[in-house]
Order: C-alpha cells, then structure tokens, then sequence
C-alpha cells in the first residue's frame, strides 16, 4: 500500500471521530458534522482568525518565512488565555467559518508558494479530523507534501486521535502548562491535565522524535514551551524533571511573555497570578534546563 493509500484509509477512519466526537478527554459524543454544540464550540466548520505570511524569528528559523494559521475556540479552559472572548464567548457567531474543503485549499495555497517555508497551525487540538482532511486534500493536489508542517498542540488531545497525524507533523510545538492536578483544576479547569499532557508528549516525541536542525532551520521535532507564570517556579522544574527522562533531545523553549489576561484580572480568586513573571524566575528556570543537559532551549 502506497502512501497516498494509507493517507486514504486512514482518513475514512478519523473522518468518523465526530460523528460521536471523542476527539480530546471531554468526550463529548456529540456529532459535530451536524452539530456545533460541544465544548469546544465547533461542528465541521473550524472557524479561522487569521492567515499570514511571516518572518519567523522564532524558534523555527531566524530569516525563512512561515504560514501562520490561528483557529477560533478550544477543548480547555485557561482562565488566563490571552484571547479568551475570542474562544469563550460570542461561540453562536460564525465569523471566520471556513469548510473541509477551503482549509484544504489554504494549505494547497501555501505549498504552491515558494516562499514559504513551513505551515504553523495553531489552536487545532479541536480540529485534528479536519486537519488531516486539510492536509491530505493539499497533498493529493501537489502530489506531495511540500513542506514542514508545524502543529502547535495544548497537549490535551486524545492520543488515538493525534496518532492520526503521525508521518504528516514534522515539528510538534506543545505547551505544557502544569504538573500539578491542583494548579490545573484551578487554572485550566481540569485536573487530569498533567497525566493527559505527559501521554500527550509520549505520543508527539514517538511521531517526531529528537529535534534536527539544518543551517538553523528546525527540520523535525518536538519542542516543549513552557510559559512562565508568576511565582510557580517549581512547577516547571517538575516539568523539566518529566521531560529530561523523556529525551533531552527534546526542545525546550521558555517563554516570559505571559501578561495576566482572561478572566484572571476579573476574579479575585486569581490574585497570584495576576501580575508580570518576575524575570529573575524565568532566568533561573531557564538555568534549570541548561543544568538538566538539554541540547536545545530557546528563551524568550
Ligand atoms: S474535540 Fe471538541 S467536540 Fe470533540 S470531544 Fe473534544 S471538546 Fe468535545
């Protein structure tokens, strides 16, 4: 069987998740080809946010130029999400509703660019069905797939469904946002977050494996960013700890950039971790990895 075959097969298989979605652990088994009333708000329409060609100059490449594809609503809940109204509220508005076929065509689109380096999807945790369709329509119209794609994952998808992808990710990029069931039924609204999210990168480092680079262009790989919030240093450091005895060939990238958002300035329930990260922690966390040996951080 040819890879297209197996693309085929594989395809009619993931196409029937949503049809009683059990696509991430809320289970909603609900089919969201005629439905959009689940937890993520979102039946066979992903709806889209934006779509642009730009300089990367982040962790993939300093000076090659990326597709940036950013989707609407989520299967978690940060109270502290940077756009929290765009995914959390208004769900009944149909801005940006693209089909199966146009988010096809976007990735056709871009592979026929040569400019482009690589496709970075973001926020599809939710949409893995529909990616696949995506991915494998702009195959089957190229002939092949052109270049690297990037899939930014919350690390709460359902493993059986991410496998999905395998052979089609060249570069996961996961959040990894607590270790502790404690600081993720408060933050995020899910407690099984931590035991999700370490299978969650047992299945992307087996797909992807240790990152590779080539003229400091990133060709493969799993990288891990942690975002940084105030005063739960030790909570990376766990997560460091996890991911070290994983592969230290695993990408660590250590972001600063979190500023309180979301519902997090409204509650007062969130009082901790409604400030800046003191960068002095980010520094010393940022030291922590170096410390554990991995061949790859990136610090922003
Ligand atoms: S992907 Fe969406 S509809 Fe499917 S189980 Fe997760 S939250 Fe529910």
């Amino acid at each position: 069987m040819n890879f297209l075959e197996d693309l085929e097969i594989r395809l009619e298989e993931a196409l029937k998740i949503p049809t009683d979605c059990v696509g991430c652990y809320r289970y909603c088994h609900i089919n969201r080809w005629s439905s959009d009333s689940t937890y993520c708000h979102t039946g066979i329409y992903p709806k889209l946010i934006s779509a642009n060609i730009t300089e990367d100059n982040q962790f993939f490449s300093k000076d090659k130029k990326i597709a940036k594809v950013y989707f609407r609503h989520c299967n978690l809940r940060c109270v502290y999400c940077y756009d929290y109204a765009l995914h959390h509220e208004n769900y009944l508005d149909s801005n940006g509703k693209i089909s199966l076929e146009e988010y096809g065509e976007l990735i056709y689109h871009y592979f026929l660019n040569d400019e482009v380096k690589a496709i970075h999807l973001i926020n599809v945790d939710h949409l893995i069905p529909h990616t696949l369709f995506a991915i494998t329509y702009a195959i089957k119209k190229y002939g092949n797939l052109k270049i690297p794609i990037i899939f930014e994952s919350n690390g709460f998808a359902f493993r059986p469904t991410i496998h999905f992808l395998r052979d089609l990710i060249q570069i996961y990029l996961m959040d990894f946002k607590f270790i502790s069931s404690d600081l993720s039924r408060k933050y995020l609204k899910e407690e099984n977050y931590p035991e999700i999210a370490k299978d969650t990168v047992f299945e992307l480092y087996n797909q992807v494996g240790d990152i590779a680079l080539k003229q400091d262009t990133l060709q493969k790989g799993l990288v891990v960013r942690l975002l940084v919030l105030p005063n739960l240093y030790k909570e990376y450091y766990e997560i460091l700890d996890f991911l070290k005895a994983v592969s230290l060939n695993i990408g660590i990238w250590i972001s600063s950039k979190y500023v309180p958002s979301g519902i997090v300035p409204k509650k007062g329930i969130y009082q901790d971790i409604n400030q800046l990260p003191n960068q002095e922690e980010v520094r010393t966390i940022f030291e922590y990895a170096q410390s554990c040996g991995f061949s790859w951080i990136f610090l922003e």
